[in-house]
Formats: C-alpha cells, sequence, structure tokens
C-alpha cells in the first residue's frame, strides 16, 4: 500500500518539470505540425485559455473532440494525442469572438488535466520524432513528393507555399505533415495521421490516399474534356444546320418539307385518303419537319408514315360477279365436294344482290386439314378477280396480335390484320383467317373479340388498329374463316359465321383428286413433262403412306416421287415414264402404315369405337379386364367427364341386365380395369358408350368381339342408343381401317345421305336403338373358339404409327379425340 503512494509520488514529481498549456479542444479541426491555419474561436472557455496564452508562452495544445456530435465533452472525451500550436496575428471581433492564425509545432501527449475551471489547462508530454534516413524512406519521400508536384499540376488547388513546405521537407514525417494538411480527409483520417507517430508509416498511408486521389482527379479531367468535345460536336452541327438552311433559302429550296421529307410528303399528297387519316399524316409530316434531326422519335414517326403510305386507302380490284364464271373457276380446281361449291355460289350471289345490305354472314370452313379449305378460298379471289391473302390465327393469344400495339411501345407494330391488307395491296381482297378454332384468350386481353370487331361489318368500315390509330375501312374485304374443329370457337364469333362443313375423302375421291390435279400440279412446279402414276401406285401412295383424311400429305408424297423424278432426269439418268407400287416403294422407302388396322383375331375384351377428330375420323379401340377384386372400376387413357360417365353407364347397364345378357359373374368380387390406348391423346365425349358396354359384356361373357365390327353411340342407363356427331368423318374413318359393319344410332339414319356410296357399298351400316340389338352383331356367336394368342406387337405397331399420322403439327394446339 506503502508503495504503491511511494511509485505515485515519484511519478507526479517526474511529470512535473513537463510543460503546462492551456488548452483548446476544437469540435472538426486538427492541425497538423508544420502547417498554418485560421481559426475562429468563439466559446467562452476557449476565449479565455487563448488569453492566458497570449498572456504568457502564445502557446496552446490543441485536440479534436472522439465524437464530434458531444456538446461539452469532459476530458476523457478527447483524443489525447494533439498539437501544440503557436498563436498569431490573434484579432478580436465586433462579437466578442477572435480570428487567430494557428501554426502548427509538434505533436503533443496529453498526460494529464491541471486545471478544469475556468478553461482546461493541460500538462503534456512533446513527442519528437526518430530521424529516419534508410535508403526505403527516402525513396518513398521522393515518390510522394513527385505525385505531389504531380497532384498540384492537376489542378489539386494547392497553395504555393505549401508546395514549396512539400518541396523543402527534409524527412518522412514533415512531408507527411504538409501533404496530409491539403488532402480531402475526414476527421478521423486526420486524426488517425497524427497519431501515426513513425514518420515512413504515416508517409505510407498519406501515399496510398494522395495515389487514389490523383487516380480520381485524371477521371475527373477524362470526363468534363469528353463533356466538352460533346458540347463543341453539337454547336458545330447547329452551326453548319444554320447554314444550310441560309443556302436552302438562298437556293429558293427552303419549305417546311425540304430534302429528305419531300419524297414522303407529295408520295401522301398524291394518294386518296379520308379526310381524317390525311389530317393525321400532315401533322405528324409537320412534327417531323420541326424534330431536331437526332431526334429519336423521327425513326418512329417515319415507320408511322411509310404504314400509312403503303397501305390501301382506296385501291380496289373491280368486282365481276358472274354468277356462271363462278361456278366454272370453282369447278376447274376442285374435284366434288358439290354441296360446299353449291354453298358457296349462293352465297356470292347473296353479297352480289344484297350488296349494301350490312348482315351478310362471314364464310367459314370447317374440317380436317388438306380438305381442300384454302385452295377454294383462292378459287373465289380468282372467280371474283380479287387478290387473296391469308393470315394464320393459331395459338395467339395476345389481343395485340390483332390490333396492333400503341406508337408508345418501343417497335410498336400494327397487328396481323393490318398487316396483312398492306401485303393485299387492295382494299378488297379476299381474306382468308386461318385457324380460328386455335385462338387463345388470357391476361393480356381476347383476341377473338378484336376479331368479332373485324368480322362485323356494322363495325369493320372503322376497324381502329392500336398502332395505326385512326379508322380503317375492312367493309370491302371478302371475309373467310377456317378452322379444323367448331367446338372451340367462341359462340359470339360462331354467330357470325356461316359454317360450311368440310369432310374427309373416299380413297376413290382422293384418287380421282390426285390424277385431275394434284399430279399435274406437282409435275409444273417440278418442271417435268411426261409422268403417269398407274391406279395402282395412288392406291399404295393412300393406303400405305399417308393415313389421313385430306389429301395433304398425299400431295406431299407425290412431289416426293417428282423430286427424285427430277433429280434423274437432271441426272440424264434413265428417265421415268411411269409410277408403279414397286417405283414408290423404291422412292419412298417401306410403307408407313398398314392398310387396315383390324385385329387379326377376334378378341375378348376388346372393342372397335370410333372417334372424331380434328383431322378427321380415326378407329379407337377400347379394352376391358376383369380381375378378382372388390368390386370396383378403374379408368385409363386420359379420358374426359363425359368418357367416364359413359365406362360408369356402361357398367350399370350390364349389372342391372346382368341376367338378360347371361352374365353370372358376381360384380362384388370382381375388379374392372377400362383402358383406351394411345394413352397420350386425350379423349372426350359421350359416344364411347356402346362400344365400351360391348367390351365389358364380352369380358363378363368370356366372348369374344367380332373384329371387323366397329360401333358408335351414347348409351342409357335402360340401354337405349342416342344419336352422336361427325357420323361421316367415323363411316370413313371405317371404311379406311377395311371393318365390314359400322353399327350406328338409329337417330343417325338423317345422315345417311352424306355417307359416300363407296363406304355404303363396302361397310354395312347397321341402325339401332337398344344394347339388345348390338349384341348379336358386335359378339362372336356362342360355341366360337376365342383366340388364345394376340399378335400385340404388330397391332401396337400400327397404333403407333397411327398415333403419329394424327399428331397435331408442331404449332398447332394438342387436339383431342371425341369418340
Ligand atoms: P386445307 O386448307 O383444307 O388444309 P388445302 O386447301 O391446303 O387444304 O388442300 C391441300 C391440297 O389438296 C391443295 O393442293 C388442294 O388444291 C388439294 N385439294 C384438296 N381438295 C381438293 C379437291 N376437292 N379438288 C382438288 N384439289 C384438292
Amino acid at each position: 500500500m506503502a508503495g504503491t503512494r511511494r511509485r505515485a509520488r515519484a511519478s507526479r514529481s517526474s511529470t512535473a518539470v513537463l510543460p503546462e498549456y492551456p488548452l483548446i479542444a476544437l469540435r472538426e479541426t486538427v492541425l497538423f505540425p508544420r502547417t498554418t491555419t485560421p481559426l475562429l474561436i468563439g466559446r467562452e472557455r476557449l476565449l479565455l485559455a487563448l488569453e492566458e496564452a497570449m498572456d504568457d508562452k502564445q502557446m496552446v495544445v490543441l485536440v479534436a473532440y472522439k465524437d464530434a456530435t458531444e456538446q461539452e465533452p469532459t476530458a476523457d472525451q478527447l483524443h489525447t494525442i494533439g498539437t501544440l500550436v503557436e498563436v498569431g496575428r490573434l484579432l478580436t471581433l465586433a462579437d466578442g469572438s477572435s480570428s487567430l492564425l494557428a501554426t502548427g509545432v509538434q505533436r503533443v501527449k496529453i498526460l494529464e488535466f491541471v486545471q478544469h475551471e475556468p478553461f482546461h489547462q493541460v500538462r503534456v508530454m512533446p513527442i519528437f520524432e526518430p530521424n529516419d534516413d534508410s535508403a526505403a524512406t527516402e525513396a518513398l519521400v521522393r515518390v510522394v513528393r513527385g505525385l505531389f508536384e504531380d497532384g498540384a499540376q492537376l489542378g489539386g488547388h494547392v497553395p504555393d507555399e505549401v508546395l514549396t513546405a512539400a518541396i523543402n521537407a527534409d524527412h518522412a514525417g514533415a512531408l507527411a505533415d504538409v501533404v496530409a494538411s491539403t488532402l480531402k480527409l475526414t476527421i478521423g483520417q486526420k486524426q488517425e495521421l497524427l497519431e501515426t507517430l513513425d514518420p515512413a508509416a504515416r508517409l505510407q498511408k498519406v501515399h496510398v490516399i494522395l495515389a487514389k486521389e490523383i487516380k480520381v482527379m485524371e477521371l475527373e479531367h477524362k470526363i468534363s474534356d469528353r463533356v466538352a468535345e460533346e458540347m463543341d460536336k453539337s454547336q458545330r452541327e447547329y452551326f453548319l444546320r444554320e447554314q444550310l438552311r441560309v443556302i436552302q433559302n438562298e437556293l429558293g429550296e427552303s419549305g417546311p418539307y425540304a430534302g429528305e421529307y419531300k419524297e414522303l410528303h407529295d408520295q401522301l399528297t398524291q394518294m386518296q385518303l379520308p379526310d381524317e387519316v390525311r389530317r393525321r399524316a400532315e401533322k405528324e409530316l409537320e412534327r417531323l419537319a420541326q424534330m431536331p434531326p437526332a431526334s429519336p422519335e423521327i425513326g418512329i414517326i417515319r415507320t408511322y408514315l411509310d404504314w400509312i403510305s403503303e397501305l390501301p386507302w382506296s385501291q380496289a380490284s373491280e368486282d365481276s360477279i358472274d354468277m356462271p364464271h363462278v361456278g366454272r373457276v370453282l369447278n376447274k380446281n376442285h374435284f366434288a365436294l358439290p354441296r360446299v361449291k353449291e354453298r358457296i355460289v349462293e352465297h356470292i350471289a347473296v353479297r352480289k344482290l344484297a350488296l349494301n345490305e350490312m348482315r351478310t354472314p362471314v364464310l367459314c370452313f370447317v374440317g380436317p386439314p388438306g380438305t381442300g379449305k384454302t385452295s377454294l378460298g383462292k378459287s373465289i379471289a380468282e372467280a371474283l378477280g380479287r387478290k387473296f391473302v391469308r393470315v394464320s390465327l393459331g395459338g395467339i393469344r395476345d389481343e395485340a396480335e390483332v390490333r396492333g400495339h400503341r406508337r408508345t411501345y418501343i417497335g410498336a407494330m400494327p397487328g396481323r390484320i393490318i398487316q396483312t391488307m398492306r401485303r393485299a395491296g387492295t382494299i378488297n381482297p379476299v381474306f382468308m383467317l386461318d385457324e380460328i378454332d386455335k385462338i387463345g384468350a388470357d391476361y393480356r386481353g381476347d383476341p377473338s373479340a378484336s376479331l368479332l370487331e373485324v368480322l362485323d361489318p356494322e363495325q369493320n368500315f372503322a376497324f381502329s388498329d392500336h398502332y395505326l390509330d385512326v379508322p380503317y375501312d375492312l367493309s370491302k374485304v371478302f371475309f373467310i374463316c377456317t378452322a379444323n374443329w367448331l367446338d372451340p370457337i367462341p359462340w359470339a364469333l360462331h354467330d357470325r359465321l356461316e359454317v360450311i362443313q368440310f369432310s374427309g375423302y373416299t380413297e376413290h375421291e382422293k384418287l380421282r383428286i390426285a390424277k385431275s390435279f394434284l399430279i399435274d400440279k406437282q409435275l409444273k412446279e417440278h418442271g417435268l413433262k411426261k409422268l403417269a402414276f398407274s391406279d395402282a401406285a395412288l392406291r399404295t401412295l393412300i393406303r400405305e403412306y399417308t393415313y389421313e383424311a385430306g389429301v395433304r400429305n398425299l400431295e406431299r408424297e407425290v412431289a416426293n416421287i417428282c423430286r427424285k423424278v427430277a433429280r434423274r432426269v437432271a441426272e440424264n439418268r434413265s428417265a421415268v415414264k411411269h409410277v408403279t407400287p414397286q417405283l414408290v416403294t423404291k422412292f419412298l422407302g417401306p410403307p408407313k402404315y398398314e392398310f387396315g388396322v383390324m385385329e387379326e383375331e377376334d378378341q375378348i375384351g376388346v372393342a372397335m369405337g370410333m372417334a372424331w377428330t380434328a383431322g378427321g375420323g380415326d378407329t379407337m379401340p377400347i379394352e376391358v379386364t376383369i380381375m378378382d377384386g372388390k368390386g370396383s372400376m378403374q379408368l385409363t387413357g386420359q379420358l374426359g367427364d363425359m368418357t367416364q360417365e359413359s365406362a360408369h353407364a356402361a357398367l350399370s347397364y350390364a349389372r342391372s341386365h346382368a341376367r338378360e345378357i347371361g352374365i353370372a359373374a358376381n360384380f362384388d368380387r370382381m375388379d374392372i380395369h377400362v383402358h383406351f390406348p394411345e394413352g397420350a391423346v386425350p379423349k372426350d365425349g359421350p359416344s364411347a358408350g356402346v362400344t365400351l358396354a360391348i367390351a365389358l359384356i364380352s369380358a363378363l361373357l368370356r366372348r369374344p368381339v367380332r373384329r371387323d365390327v366397329g360401333m358408335t353411340g351414347e348409351i342409357t342407363l335402360r340401354g337405349r342408343i342416342l344419336p352422336v356427331g361427325g357420323l361421316k368423318e367415323k363411316a370413313l374413318a371405317a371404311h379406311r381401317a377395311g371393318l365390314k359393319v359400322l353399327v350406328v344410332p338409329h337417330k343417325n339414319r338423317k345422315d345417311l345421305p352424306e355417307i359416300p356410296r363407296e363406304v355404303q357399298r363396302d361397310v354395312k351400316l347397321m341402325f339401332v336403338k337398344s344394347m339388345d340389338e348390338v349384341l348379336p352383331i358386335a359378339l362372336v356367336p356362342e360355341g366360337h373358339q376365342p383366340a388364345q394368342a394376340r399378335k400385340t406387337t404388330s397391332r401396337r405397331e400400327r397404333s403407333l404409327r397411327r398415333r403419329e399420322a394424327f399428331r397435331p403439327a408442331p404449332d398447332q394446339p394438342a387436339t383431342q379425340a371425341s369418340p
């Protein structure tokens, strides 16, 4: 205890010899030794300290607050390292405050506060810097000095005397202090440098900050140089343009549309534009002429005016509605289709008579691909002497595709309707809107709603495209829509349409079409003169290389053969004159399809239904298996609700009529699995009811179904059979598949005239009212041996191929089969 007191006394006596000075504590000032700065002192305590200093050694100690937000810091809220400062040029100002010139003398460390009131008086220890004359330090000194001079030249606003002080600084510490006083530093950085007592370390820190500062200054210079350059350029351009204007004035070439816009102006003036469009075009031209040449809007306005000048506003083909001529043209280009042609001729006749009657409906051709819808449209145009254009609407979901984007969008364009009108070049073309059954709708608006405006004669004389923003008259256009399928067309649109149904062709019709049209067309396209296809070759093409309702693939295969022959001709090889079935196989490779898709043997639990798809008709087998179980039924093959309900109705029918039919099974002890093969194609619709019931009953009775019988019909719980749609397509498919009998609901008898005679000759249509009439037709008579082995591989193969054939083109949404 006594020892401690003694030590305290001893230390006090050793510090007592150290000097004392009044203290000036400032919020945000750090002064480096060897530098000078003016200070303004206003606070009472500091003024008293100054007074005391002036009376004594004219020296004070300057320290900074640790925390600048502090109002009245206590001793330990001040830094302990400060600067001993010589006070010079003290002036008392009118408001009582003082200004002085402070010159840093030396770093000091505050050891103790010897007095607090009325001002602080501190005892300090002066800090002497070691002399470091190592080569490394000398090198650093030179580098920093050089940099500092560079910086001063770059415009660092360094006063001359500071520059001189730096050049003359005799050691690292001095240089560091002088340079630091000129840098833009935070108070924290300054205090850190003040407290870095080792001169070399301090200079190192200063070097880093100085180098960065100079980089920034260089960048600043670069930026301002570039700005100056740009300004010079635009001033020069302005100057040249003014000169140009004066020269044009002198030459009498001036006017609002001089130079490059003159052409556009002349073109628009010569066109016959509706008044509103003309006013709009002139306004835009005026804006264009007044726009500064560098304005980005110039391109936008120019493109707009180009659209206006390129669209047909009044040019029309001369209409020649000569009815016999119309009939002749339709017949010249198309085989068969008598009812379709008749409807078209009638429609044109009505248009002719009721030219000013607004509400003539729009023609809509509905049917499988390749049945001549597009080519009939072209023939209508030919017959009327009009231009023909078409646009596909398949897959569009955005209203802007029909109606365009407003010009405020970057890259805005008119919609497909206006784009196609520009292509047409006349205001009255035959305009085919393809695939209106494949229009979607989502959050971007409903394209079918704007389509309605296009087709409605009461609105379409002033069709508004968002991009054009002026009404466009579509009332002279002869619109024709096409679709594969009627169901998806929105009702409001459907209501405006006069639907003409196209169905598939029979084999015989396909043969005639190929012989009379397709072959000639392809020969011409391939530059061939003499090439004959034998009937047998065409039949091979139809049966084994295509599987379709129309003739599109047939035409493609004919083209394939023509291409091969053309190549031989071009290569001067032996020319082919007759195409035979053997040549077909040689040119096109092994057959793609097997003709007829009948099972090879009568099967138990497998019945052949008929589907109606967007691609025409198709066969659709249904399989039923029965296992031990607990009375449940499983349905597979992507079935829609309606088909599932049909399956339950068929089961209920079989259960409730078990005794009459002769089913002895216990339904509670079995599980039934119903499967529609080709599971990737979604199926829906009620017309598989009869087929389902037959497959089920066959499985329950263990009696095979006749493999040459196809069936279609909806079934009620009591076993009555209701009519179905698409009978013609289904009958064509049955014919194509080589079936001999087709079971059809009695109520469909009205459709009989539509079924081609050729089909009726080969496929016997059996009209039935109830299930008990179907059983003897479809099931193999009792006592007949069921097939043991099934040739599953070949059926599976065929089914896969067929699926390929009906797979929708990649740009079409998947269609569904309607049993
Ligand atoms: P769709 O528009 O119905 O898909 P296309 O009109 O493109 O079918 O017809 C495909 C090809 O078949 C065309 O070359 C067309 O000329 C031809 N074609 C279709 N039906 C007939 C027909 N009845 N008579 C003559 N050629 C036909």
